[in-house]
């Protein structure tokens, strides 16, 4: 699923590509039965106008004006933002374009369906109303002590949710465990807090690392979980041997020696 990298790399996309063009029409694609899309009303809001910012809050993208309305947009698992030029067809499994003047079009590809898209008025009310918690990227030390540093459950569990820490979701959670030494099943009201210090520090960095390669996992240090991410691989940082196990909910990879 898309995390906070992935979607901030799309963000960039849709920034240089989709920003300043009139908005002629929003249609939907073909097969727009159990996904959940604008309807017609909503869609007619946005014609005749531009898009002129961006902005992302965790797996959430936005699209819209100084005075709206805005295009949300949630990646789901398989969703992804595709800007292109007409007479070029929209790809396939396209479940909503938006048709800019002259030929540029952005199409919300999404597979699987399990995307969102919705008009909303404005981003900081729909954040509150979703109740999802600081940015990962924004977060700060203190915010991150008392929200997942206070929790009871386990530390992969708290950096998962949504409430406490906004854009974090399987593959780097697991990865900034791996790369602090903490086990995923550590429990993170335990944690000290130099070592919540420690933990926030390497997130924050992984996910600038990853946006900077544009989220292309093969560009990222061999040393990485991200790059062995399978049961039985080795350790590239102490040549034990990965495992997984299934930790609220999802199943997390770890090194079975130096994550202990
Ligand atoms: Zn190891």
């Amino acid at each position: 699923m898309p995390e906070l990298p992935e979607n901030e790399a799309q963000r960039r996309l849709v920034d240089r590509e989709c920003l300043h063009r009139t908005i002629e029409a929003v249609e939907l694609g073909d097969d727009v039965t159990y996904i959940a899309l604008p309807g017609d009303n909503e869609r007619a809001r946005l014609v005749g106008r531009q898009f002129t910012e961006t902005r992302r809050h965790g797996k959430n993208i936005f699209l819209g004006s100084k005075t709206g309305p805005w295009m949300a947009v949630h990646l789901g698992m398989t969703g992804r933002l595709i800007p292109f030029d007409a007479p070029e067809d929209p790809p396939t499994k396209t479940k909503l374009l938006v048709r800019f003047e002259g030929d540029r079009r952005l199409a919300f590809r999404c597979p699987r369906k399990l995307g969102k898209v919705r008009i909303i008025d404005d981003p900081d009310t729909f954040i509150a109303e979703q109740k999802l918690g600081p940015d990962a990227l924004t977060i700060t030390k203190r915010q991150f002590a008392d929200a997942v540093g206070s929790s009871r459950s386990a530390i992969k569990a708290a950096l998962l949710d949504q409430g406490k820490l906004a854009g974090v979701g399987n593959l780097w959670s697991d990865e900034v465990l791996f790369q602090t030494g903490l086990a995923p099943t550590d429990t993170a009201a335990n944690l000290d807090e130099a070592c919540l210090e420690t933990l926030l520090k390497r997130l924050k960095a992984i996910l600038e690392a990853v946006i900077d390669t544009d989220a292309t996992y093969s560009k990222l240090r061999d040393d990485w979980l991200i790059r062995h991410r399978k049961k039985g691989a080795t350790c590239r940082r102490c040549g034990g041997k990965i495992d997984s196990a299934k930790v609220g909910g999802r199943t997390a990879y770890f090194c079975t020696s130096h994550q202990s």
